[in-house]
């Protein structure tokens, strides 16, 4: 089996590298409750005259770097490896800051293991790249091919609206993705 992981999201948690940033800057800022978020995109969760300062924060060069982990993912991922899979990790460039290409590399190596920076797939069209599976919390993926791997929906408030995909956390994993 050939599975591709999403990184954002999936295995880091962008979301709470956002709010550690900003914490430092703003600490008088409002952040949304997560269980109630319901745009893919962090910044559209927030009123638009807030866009530039959470940009600002984005852009910061050890943003990628200092991502913390979402429980459970790396344990899976390696777990996958150990079954024999092959797992490489697909994300999407962020190319507002362009630390994130080392950001992210540093963050495989640092957190996956030694040797998972080179696993680290960087696309802005993830249906050039083949797999089995791909393991996204975005709710749709397109591009210029029609995709070979099936989407599986890495479980998030705002995907919920998604139906006829499967479906996991990395408490389920193993059952989802049972043959
Ligand atoms: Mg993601």
């Amino acid at each position: 089996m050939l599975v591709l992981v999403d990184m954002d999201s999936v295995l880091a948690d962008f979301e709470a590298a956002f709010e550690e940033k900003c914490r430092l800057t703003h600490p008088d800022f409002e952040f949304i409750v997560h269980e109630e978020r319901t745009t893919f995109y962090l910044a559209d969760s927030y009123p638009p005259e807030f866009r530039t300062m959470i940009v600002d924060i984005y852009k910061q060069p050890t943003f990628f770097h200092d991502m913390p982990v979402i429980p459970g993912g790396v344990e899976a991922i390696r777990q996958m490896a150990d079954l024999g899979w092959q797992v490489f990790v697909c994300t999407h460039p962020f190319y507002i800051n362009e630390h994130n290409f080392a950001g992210k590399y540093y963050w495989a190596e640092t957190h996956i293991g030694k040797g998972w920076g080179e696993r680290v797939i960087f696309a802005s069209d993830k249906t050039m790249i083949r797999g089995d599976i791909l393991i996204d919390d975005k709710p749709e993926i397109s591009g210029v091919n029609q995709p070979e791997w099936e989407h599986i929906i890495f479980d998030r408030t705002y995907n919920r609206h998604v139906t006829g995909k499967r479906r996991l956390t990395w408490s389920n994993w193993r059952e989802v993705l049972a043959p």
